[in-house]
């Protein structure tokens, strides 16, 4: 089991104490946040929320009570060791983005660096990296007023994140975006979280955000009043309802199919299956191309399904023009993605002439394919989980448990991120196969 990464004992902050203007602001709040969690704090305006993140991030000294980050307890630290703390193991993200009007966007995101005594062009080139995946490199030589709100929010967050710290804390950071950049700067907290695999904690009163934690904490009059584990995110309960299916009960491939993709009827599995298989595959493999590139590939794909058109073709066709009838992609990204459908087609090709002799193919496939780093036994073990799904015995949320699961626990300790991926594979290659 891994420890909690920050502990949160009986936290109070109370204001003006013993006045008559004396304000409760935390009322002895309990938390506990293991490392690798998306956590938001929700709640009403005024209840805390704030304080409780400025609480975890050393900012906000507790009237009473502990806070514990990374086995170090804060009230305890010396100044000095606050300071390191503060460089080095959290980044924060405001709702008014705190850039410095006067330093170019490039020196706004060196700058948690510059106390830290790297030399100029490291830095620099950190935080260039840090600006192209954000997609704001064209900005790096402007100054914040020239700049919309969501650009200077993803400088901010390219910021909090310019010196690796494990934990970032965002307090309202889209508070005052409009809906596309807000969405945007969303999917970057999601991908810092999901990829580079930090500790996010976001404030939020926006029920709209909820669904992107895999716990939330509600808040109310300095109070937490309860917290709950995003199910829709990752059902953790799926094995207890597994075992709870008697035999006779176990589904067909076609109904755990249709509760793998749930948006589908069954009538729509039989007459929609190849346009469904394309956009599957599309949305499986595909990432950051424009919406009409993304539907004129799908519409070649369906094409290929329907083998009104070769591999070959297919490449020709996405890297041309879209004026051309093209999908107006590359040909770097044509040839790859076409490469990652064939692997797909070939390996549902195989596996509905015979699960069992094609099984420990397809599982070299995926380890490889997800470049997975597995010792001997885990490997057999990978091999038994994959044939329970394919057999049907378990599952998309039974297999990835399994993967997900600690060795100590008989899982094989993927990281979420990769256990998900190779589930999404799994449960496409068993869509593709089904009634091919
Ligand atoms: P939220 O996260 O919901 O915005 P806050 O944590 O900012 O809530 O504030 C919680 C309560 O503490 C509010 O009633 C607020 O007015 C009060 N408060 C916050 N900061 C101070 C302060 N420096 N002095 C007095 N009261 C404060
Ligand atoms: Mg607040």
């Amino acid at each position: 089991m891994k420890e909690p990464c920050i502990k949160v004992d009986q936290l109070r902050v109370i204001y003006n104490k013993g006045k008559s203007n004396e304000v409760r602001s935390l009322d002895g709040v309990d938390v506990e946040i293991y490392p690798e969690e998306y956590i938001i704090i929700y709640g009403p305006s005024g209840c805390g929320k704030s304080t409780l993140l400025y609480g975890i991030s050393g900012l906000q000294p507790p009237t009473y009570g502990e806070v514990v980050v990374n086995g170090k307890n804060l009230v305890q630290m010396k100044k000095r060791e606050m300071v390191e703390f503060h460089q080095n193991s959290i980044g924060m993200v405001f709702q008014a983005f705190y850039l410095i009007e006067t330093l170019t966007v490039l020196d706004n995101v060196c700058l948690p660096k510059v106390f830290r005594g790297e030399n100029l062009k490291e830095r620099r080139e950190k935080a260039m990296d840090l600006l192209r995946r954000f997609g704001i490199a064209e900005q790096a030589d402007k100054f914040p007023a020239q700049l919309s709100g969501g650009q200077k929010q993803r400088v901010s967050v390219a910021r909090s994140l310019i010196n690796n710290p494990d934990i970032i804390l965002a307090d309202e950071p889209v508070g005052n975006l409009d809906s596309d950049s807000a969405q945007n700067v969303l999917d970057i907290f999601k991908e810092i979280n999901d990829v580079d695999k930090k500790t996010l904690i976001m404030v939020t009163h926006n029920p709209e955000h909820l669904i992107y934690a895999d716990r939330i904490i509600y808040m109310k009059d300095g109070k937490k009043i309860r917290e709950e584990v995003n199910l829709d995110k990752r059902p953790k309960d799926a094995i207890k309802k597994e075992i709870e299916l008697k035999p006779e009960e176990i589904s067909s491939e076609l109904k755990l199919l249709m509760r793998t993709f749930k948006n589908l009827t069954l009538q729509q599995i039989g007459v929609l299956l190849i346009p469904f298989k394309a956009k599957q595959i599309i949305s499986h493999v595909l990432s950051n191309l424009k919406e009409e590139q993304i539907e004129a590939a799908e519409n070649l794909l369906k094409e290929l399904l329907f083998k009104n058109l070769s591999t070959k073709e297919l490449i020709e066709k996405l890297d041309l023009d879209m004026e051309k009838g093209g999908a107006g992609w590359n040909k770097t990204r044509a040839i790859s993605f076409t490469k990652r459908v064939e692997e797909i087609l070939t390996q549902a090709n195989a596996l509905s002439d015979g699960v069992e002799a094609n099984l420990v193919p397809f599982s070299d496939y995926l380890i490889k394919t997800y470049d997975l780093k597995l010792n001997e036994d885990m490997i057999l073990r990978f091999k038994s989980f994959i044939k329970l799904r394919m057999e049907n015995k378990i599952d998309k949320f039974g297999l990835e448990q399994r993967l997900d699961a600690p060795i100590t626990l008989g899982g094989i300790g993927l990281y979420k991120g990769s256990a998900e991926k190779v589930v999404s594979e799994v449960e496409l290659i068993m869509l593709i196969k089904y009634s091919k």
